[in-house]
């Protein structure tokens, strides 16, 4: 495809979804409160995430000049419930890096490429098998595993031992995957699965000269480090490990106000020749 028809800029902006941009009431509630949030997703009949208002309409304007990429760790289905009305999305990254959407449908080009990249090392079966006996305790709610491409577990946190972390670490590096614990989730993901090569490829498929990028967790630390403008929020398992990254920008606010600050700063590396963008209004930021 092209660029957008109305784009002066060439950066693409690439982000993370999940306590980046979108938020659940509680993470929302890690900073000062939000007024107004907006709902962008409903699960079981319940609303479940939520956006600044400020963070959705400057990502509709962002939207409409260049690409916006969302980049996730949720699955194709899970990706799938959120709405963000009024928000251009040409391209998509979901399971983290494993699926690329274009216009909404999964390229098979990329899912052979992902194959070949994780065919080396621990298999998906392997893992599966590995895993099983960490995962047998009784603070482990369930385990997912996302399109066969890696495995995650959701834990009652209030009962979950420190020592147990260690061991999952342990299970999980033994088989030379990733770990990245985010709230209630535990994910291990195959080194070969990554945020960043997606965000590659749709570079080069659209012809982007440059990325602005935003995460908060470990899978998107990759992600980051390749930008030209890497943001994170004062928030999440980046910010509890003071990670950092040459040109990082750290948001000033933490919770939801922080994707409002996030959305201001891709509007800024985006606007031809840093100038045509009104500054988000921040009457309840710091
Ligand atoms: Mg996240």
């Amino acid at each position: 495809m092209t660029g957008p028809q109305t784009a002066p800029s060439r950066v693409l902006v690439a982000s993370d979804l999940d306590r980046t941009l979108i938020y659940s009431a509680a993470a929302m509630a890690l900073g000062e409160s939000v007024v107004d949030p907006v709902c962008v997703e409903i699960y079981d009949d319940r609303p479940t995430s939520f956006i600044h208002p400020d963070a959705l309409a400057g990502l509709v304007a962002l939207s409409a000049a260049t690409w916006f990429v969302p980049v996730t760790t949720r699955t194709r289905a899970q990706f799938g419930r959120i709405v963000l009305p009024g928000v251009r999305v040409t391209h998509a990254v979901t399971t983290n890096g494993g699926v690329l959407l274009s216009d909404g449908v999964p390229c098979p080009d990329w899912a052979a490429e992902v194959a070949r990249r994780t065919a080396e090392g621990a298999s998906y079966p392997e893992a599966v098998r590995a895993l099983a006996p960490v995962w047998e305790r009784p603070w482990v709610r369930t385990v997912r595993d996302a399109e066969e491409l890696f495995l995650y577990c959701v834990v009652e946190t209030a009962d979950t031992p420190a020592e147990w972390y260690d061991e999952l670490l342990e299970a999980v590096t033994a088989l030379g995957w990733v770990l990245s614990v985010q709230g209630r989730k535990c994910y291990a993901i195959p080194p070969g699965l990554t945020k960043q090569a997606a965000v590659a490829e749709v570079v080069r498929r659209v012809g982007a000269d440059a990325v602005a990028a935003a995460g908060d967790s470990w899978l998107d630390a990759g992600m980051l480090a390749a930008a030209d403008h890497p943001v994170r929020p004062a928030h999440g398992e980046l910010h509890d490990q003071g990670w950092s990254t040459p040109g990082l920008t750290v948001t000033t606010s933490a919770g939801g106000r922080a994707g409002a600050e996030i959305v201001d700063a891709f509007r800024g590396w985006t606007a031809p020749d840093g100038v045509g963008w009104s500054t988000v209004s921040s009457d309840n930021g710091p």
